[in-house]
């Protein structure tokens, strides 16, 4: 055996998970890649974890796919300022553009938690805010390379031909100056036909994101057009039809005390109408959070159904692989897009239809966290709301920065640390993290590493304390 002899660091972005027969995974971060360890390797780097320091021989090939996995770096302060770096760089520059569009404020429906309000008025985008959007757009020096737009609401298809006129009007501007382009729309899913899942998928719309409050049954008692008359069939007969079109539909399940215990009901009745398994499907489990955490006046209080943290972690982690059981696919697990989003990327931003910016969708209600105007972008940016948002960092932060999963998280969605009024709340991960180990463990077994008998009850499970690594200044 050759052995190799060298001087480096385990990064500080490395996840080990004791398995059975002593032997364990080492996932790191950063690559998002996960090795098994046999025993003796296992063994040796849970050694080295004390120091950080591996000056030893090992055998050649081992240490290559460490460096291939990036869980040993020549500076494990080295790899985390590198990291800084590229991600302001990253954030900071005008390769991507994300824009969200509220297309109109209307809504067809009254959900009683939704953080947009009670009472909505009309409003929408007409084509002298499309005009203004593009000429920002083509403004940028240099160009994006990639625009991706997501259509929001109210409930955005009220407006589908202004979705379907403007999206097409983005995406040949896109094409004439060689931008990617991309579109999105986020939907209650009453309108999206088979026909019209056609014409805005043309138009560049290629996946709609719909929300359904639970079961057939929890449905149909939040999310009505009339009173008593639920859109659950509806819905299900408008997903049918729209995965016919190439259209990908993702459905967020909003989860709280009054559904969770019905989920499985849903995701059967996705089986049963041959949904779940379409190749264009897949589903994620949302936590529905306090809508009071938007400071809007005439809120409903529904305090009495929002699950903890921890019980919707567990609930999401269930039916997560209840949906797997049963051949499906999961949308979102733990946290993978190294806070990407509006609120991260410099240059984007959300837009309501009377042409007020705001860095993050979920106040998009609450003037008071609008950061200024299209017509006046330039000096909207200067502003005290637009620094706030956009000068926050998960490499400063006390909770991110000494976190493991700060190579594949990087804050996840900074609204839960920059809004005022989340600032008491205690948790502020997404709440994935509570499993960790049990997510990393099923991507293994996916990957043909471990089996499932690997798993050690006792050993394996996460443990949050074992995910956090002594902040370093850098
Ligand atoms: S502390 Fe939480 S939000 Fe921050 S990186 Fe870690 S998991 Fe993500
Ligand atoms: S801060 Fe959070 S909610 Fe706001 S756009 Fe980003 S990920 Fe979405």
């Amino acid at each position: 055996m050759i052995l190799y002899s060298f001087n480096m660091e385990l990064s500080n972005l490395n996840i080990f998970i004791p398995l059975r027969s002593n032997k364990g995974l080492i996932h790191n971060t950063l690559s998002q890649k996960t090795l098994l360890l046999n025993v003796n390797q296992f063994e040796k780097l849970k050694e080295l974890k004390s120091s950080n320091k591996i000056e030893s021989e090992i055998p050649f090939d081992f240490f290559l796919k460490l460096s291939k996995i990036k869980a040993i770096t020549a500076s494990a302060k080295g790899q985390l300022k590198n990291l800084k770096n590229s991600d302001f760089e990253i954030k900071q520059n005008n390769e991507k553009v994300m824009l969200t569009i509220m297309m109109t404020e209307g809504c067809n429906f009254g959900c009683k938690y939704c953080n947009q309000g009670l009472e909505k008025s009309t409003g929408y985008v007409d084509e002298k805010l499309m005009e203004k959007i593009s000429e920002y757009i083509l403004n940028l020096d240099p160009l994006p390379k990639e625009l991706e737009i997501t259509w929001y609401g109210g409930e955005p298809l009220l407006r589908s031909k202004e979705i379907i006129k403007s999206s097409t009007f983005l995406k040949n501007i896109c094409s004439k100056n060689n931008i990617g382009y991309n579109s999105i729309m986020v939907t209650n899913g009453y309108f999206l036909n088979g026909q019209l899942s056609k014409d805005l998928y043309e138009a560049g719309v290629l996946i709609s994101q719909i929300s359904i409050d639970g079961d057939k049954i929890s449905h149909d008692a939040s999310r009505y057009v009339v009173e008593g008359k639920g859109t659950y069939e509806k819905i299900m007969n408008n997903i049918k039809s729209s995965l016919t079109s190439r259209m990908n539909i993702v459905i967020r399940v909003n989860t709280d005390k009054r559904n969770h215990k019905n989920l499985k009901n849903l995701i059967e009745d996705l089986h049963k109408k041959t949904i779940l398994n379409s190749k264009y499907f897949s589903i994620y489990f949302a936590h529905v959070y306090d809508p009071k955490l938007n400071m809007l006046e005439n809120q409903e209080n529904v305090d009495s159904t929002l699950l903890s943290h921890h019980e919707f972690a567990k609930i999401q982690f269930d039916m997560g692989n209840y949906v797997r059981e049963l051949g499906g696919s999961i949308a979102i697990e733990l946290p993978s897009n190294q806070g990407e989003c509006i609120a991260s990327r410099k240059q984007s931003f959300a837009i309501r239809p009377d042409g007020s910016l705001f860095k993050c969708y979920i106040p998009i209600a609450n003037p008071d966290e609008s950061f200024g105007r299209i017509e006046n972008i330039k000096d909207s940016m200067e502003s005290r709301t637009f620094k706030k948002w956009n000068s926050w960092s998960a490499f400063d932060h006390p909770n991110c920065s000494g976190c493991k999963l700060l190579g594949s998280c990087r804050g996840s969605c900074r609204f839960n640390y920059i809004s005022n009024s989340y600032k008491n709340e205690e948790f502020k991960c997404p709440p994935s993290k509570y499993f960790t180990n049990e997510y990393i463990f099923q991507k293994a077994i996916l990957d043909g590493l471990v089996k499932p008998h690997d798993w050690d009850n006792d050993k394996s499970k996460t443990k949050i304390d074992d995910l956090r690594f002594k902040p370093i200044t850098i």
